[in-house]
């Protein structure tokens, strides 16, 4: 890393002690951006970066429910506002018992890169709580959300802060979270929230976005080395929103999607995964991906294995953060990889995607890979401020038009720097430099 960074990295890492994965993401961008102090010594002079690890606000608080036999529960809520640089706030809830301040700084932080990287008018921000959804009741979910809403609706607005889903906060949450806004401010306010029903303000596509931009923002990375999805053999991890919408647009490119998990284990289904099956059980039923195995002939279900010791020619790792390391990305280089692009925010440990680099992989990180999501709610917002519904199809091809300039942009800066393919360097680079000169043109904020 550049010496010149590394004390600020440093001064960075030890102000938020106990926070590895907020390190994890800092520490990935800080070793890509060397060249563009060389060009630019008005950033260091200016304290750019300092003021970039900073969130603007950190809002922490307690949401108290009952649950259905009456007993008091706590949890706590997040928010981070993180960068308004380039616009509000905006990014996702987590809803899952991991969740804690490191993990939604860590993803606050890759926001506010993956948001300038679209290129559409959005800051970056984050929040969720340690609640698990799992195994609650519809009722239960929704006296959580209305407790979380209770206390975050005074910090957010459709100029302030966007909040939209992320892991384990989907349409169900979302809206009861958008009904409690409404309640307590008396404001349909539809740009306050993304990824709300079709029926109440939310945009086609926007369900698809994110597992779809994946597999756009990939078959482009393929396509610099003459090849495409058509053929490709195909593993995906997850088995949620990303993942199951990843599986249908990479299919639907003519690839075969052989293997896809939860966190109890996956499934190897080698005529290719059935969508329609999967959503059944996935998102009809909330039900485990054994379930799927048990309905379909052929398909073997491996009870807590891994996924990535299936050999395919594309990875996408769909799951969550930190899910494939150094020892399984040396096992899929040895299968035949080609291709990763990363769904999840920050699934590739950094030994992984050394690994994959230095095997001459094409790796797409999630901030620029997954970007269709939060891009897609960036075109729910303007339909939301136009009071307009667009078709599928047009939502769609501004999507794929998103997707395509996010790749051309990271393979253009990359070129730039010297390092053609490197599209971890074009996507920090690339999302940094436009945040950087948006800071420095608004004075000392
Ligand atoms: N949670 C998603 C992400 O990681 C989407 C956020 C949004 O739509 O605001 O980018």
């Amino acid at each position: 890393m550049d010496a010149r960074l590394e004390a600020i990295r440093d001064t960075v890492l030890a102000r938020n002690p106990g926070e590895a994965e907020f390190h994890q993401a800092v520490v990935e961008v800080f070793e890509s951006l060397g060249p563009v102090h060389d060009r630019h010594p008005e950033f260091l002079d200016a304290a750019i970066l300092e003021r970039l690890c900073e969130p603007e606000r950190q809002i922490i608080f307690r949401v108290p429910w009952t649950d259905d036999a009456g007993r008091v529960r706590i949890n706590r809520g997040f928010r981070v506002e993180f960068n308004s640089a380039l616009g509000p706030y905006k990014g996702g809830l987590r809803f899952h018992p991991s969740v804690y301040l490191g993990i939604v700084k860590f993803l606050g932080f890759e926001q506010i890169f993956k948001n300038a990287l679209t290129g559409m008018p959005i800051g970056g921000g984050k929040g969720g709580s340690d609640f698990d959804p799992r195994g609650r009741s519809d009722a239960e979910v929704m006296r959580f959300c209305q407790s979380f809403m209770t206390e975050l609706y005074r910090h957010i607005g459709e100029y302030t802060d966007v909040p939209a889903g992320d892991i384990g906060v989907g349409a169900r949450e979302i809206g009861y979270l958008f009904g409690q806004y409404k309640r307590i401010t008396n404001r349909y306010e539809s740009g306050v929230l993304t990824g709300k029903g079709i029926s109440w303000g939310g945009s086609l596509v926007r369900p698809e976005a994110t597992g779809f931009g994946t597999v756009i923002f990939t078959q482009e990375m393929l396509k610099t080395r003459g090849t495409s999805f058509d053929g490709q053999r195909v593993v995906v991890s997850g088995s949620g929103n990303v993942a199951i919408n990843a599986i249908a647009k990479a299919q639907s490119l003519g690839a075969t999607v052989v293997a896809c998990s939860d966190s109890s284990g996956y499934i190897m289904d080698e005529a290719g995964i059935d969508v329609g099956l999967l959503r059944e059980v996935k998102e009809v039923e909330r039900g485990r991906l054994k379930d799927y195995a048990v309905r379909r002939p052929g398909v073997s279900y491996v009870d807590g294995g891994s996924v990535w010791d299936v050999d395919a020619t594309v990875a996408l790792p769909c799951a969550t953060q930190n899910e494939l390391d150094g020892g399984a990305a040396a096992r899929l280089v040895r299968g035949g990889l080609l291709a990763v692009g990363e769904g999840a925010n920050m699934p590739s440990t950094r030994d992984a995607v050394a690994v994959f680099q230095e095997a001459g992989v094409l790796f797409g990180p999630g901030k620029a890979a997954n970007a269709g999501g939060v891009a897609t709610s960036a075109l729910e917002m303007q339909q939301n401020a136009s009071r307009d519904s667009w078709s599928f199809e047009h939502t769609e091809e501004r999507l794929t038009d998103i997707m395509v300039g996010i790749h051309h942009r990271c393979a253009a800066t990359a070129d730039e720097y010297g390092e053609p393919g490197n599209y971890v360097l074009g996507a920090n680079i690339g999302g940094f430099v436009k945040v950087a000169e948006a800071m420095l043109a608004q004075g000392l904020i």
